[in-house]
């Protein structure tokens, strides 16, 4: 069973020295009576969040040695009633071939087959919650309002973008390439886009973009973004705090010096945890399904293929490597 080790915490930026490949022996029955289920790794989730859990020692506990994740698997053996041999499942897996997991662990079985399992570790797994429950649940969108997005190409950004154009809302999204940038106004529908690393005043940017302000601003990477939105926002405007990416690799946060214009705008400014919204999840599935199968909704994946090649996919998402979900197969079936 071939498994990514973490080496030890992390401090300072990601690196692939800090994860290992590692090789030991499993053996692929379940011991009597026991309770856990057995499964094989099909396809692992990249995500932002993994590098939080590497640096919190508290968190990081749970998880050791593996690099904590998320993937899509099928039953190979289950000592649990509600999961059966060759079922295939979502939720938080490891970062190894084969792994028995406790059956209080989260995991979600696969309905929809018509569609590529890998979704599953996106639009219809935790980034496709997030963005669902993040825009619609905590965004409270109107049609007619301006949306802004960052990290816009990435596995949450994309839909969020999407969903806004179904809604009837107008957005604008922000990502570090221009081919990213092509992506977001020619694949995904956005009305307009930019990329970032160009704009040396993020603030006079938003400005031409947004003219009359944001209403809407969903907040995937923190810092001098923020900063800058915070400036442009409407009146009664809300930011949906999905994610700071641009602090993860730091040890010192960076500081945000625009909160008040919080006040006198009645901005309401949300976290979001996507577990939250789990109980939910089927909207999710109703959503979507039939979007992608009529072509309303398009995703993007960037599939990288076996777990040696795991640590590079992961760094990637904090130098903008990836281009839309970053996906690891580890197996088709
Ligand atoms: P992505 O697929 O968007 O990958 C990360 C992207 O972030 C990169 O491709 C890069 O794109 C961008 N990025 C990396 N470093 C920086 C930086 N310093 N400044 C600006 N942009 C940067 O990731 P996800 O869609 O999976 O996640 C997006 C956000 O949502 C993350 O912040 C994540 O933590 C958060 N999240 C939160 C959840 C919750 O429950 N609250 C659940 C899931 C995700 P580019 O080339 O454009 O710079």
């Amino acid at each position: 069973n071939k498994q990514v080790v973490l080496k030890d915490y992390v401090t300072g930026f990601l690196k692939e020295s800090d994860l290992d490949l590692v090789e030991n022996t499993i053996t692929l029955k379940l011991p009597e009576g026991s309770n856990e289920i057995l499964l094989k790794n099909l396809y692992l989730s990249c995500d932002p969040f993994m590098r939080n859990l590497m640096s919190d020692i508290g968190i990081l506990e749970k998880f050791l040695p593996y690099a904590p994740g998320s993937g899509v698997a099928k039953v190979l053996e289950s000592g649990h009633p509600d999961y059966k041999k060759g079922d295939l499942v979502w939720g938080f897996t490891k970062w190894e071939e084969y792994s028995l997991v406790p059956s209080s662990r989260i995991l979600f079985k696969i309905e929809h087959t018509d569609v590529p399992l890998s979704y599953y570790t996106g639009i219809l797994g935790m980034p496709g919650m997030t963005a669902y429950a993040g825009f619609f649940e905590v965004g409270l969108p109107k049609k007619g309002e301006k949306v802004f997005v960052s990290a816009a190409s990435g596995a949450v950004g994309q839909l969020v973008g999407q969903f806004a154009k179904l809604t009837g809302c107008y957005v604008v999204g922000s990502a570090g390439s221009k081919d990213k940038v092509d992506l977001l106004k020619n694949k995904f529908g956005f009305d307009d886009a930019f990329n970032y690393k160009e704009e040396p005043d993020l603030d006079a940017a938003l400005k031409r973009y947004f003219p009359e302000g944001i209403d809407i601003y969903f907040e995937n990477v923190g810092g001098k973004t923020l900063d800058a939105v915070l400036l442009n926002m409407r009146v009664h405007g809300r930011i949906v705090v999905c994610g700071m990416i641009s602090q993860y690799n730091r040890a010192q946060p960076e500081g945000v010096t625009n909160l008040g214009n919080l006040i006198m705008k009645r901005i309401r400014m949300q976290g979001l945890a996507v577990t939250d919204y789990y109980p939910m999840y089927h909207k999710l599935v109703e959503y979507v399904v039939p979007k992608i199968k009529e072509e309303k909704i398009v995703y993007v994946e960037d599939i990288a293929e076996g777990l040696e090649n795991g640590p590079a996919a992961l760094v990637g998402l904090f130098n903008g490597r990836n281009v839309g979900k970053q996906v690891l197969v580890l197996a088709r079936e």
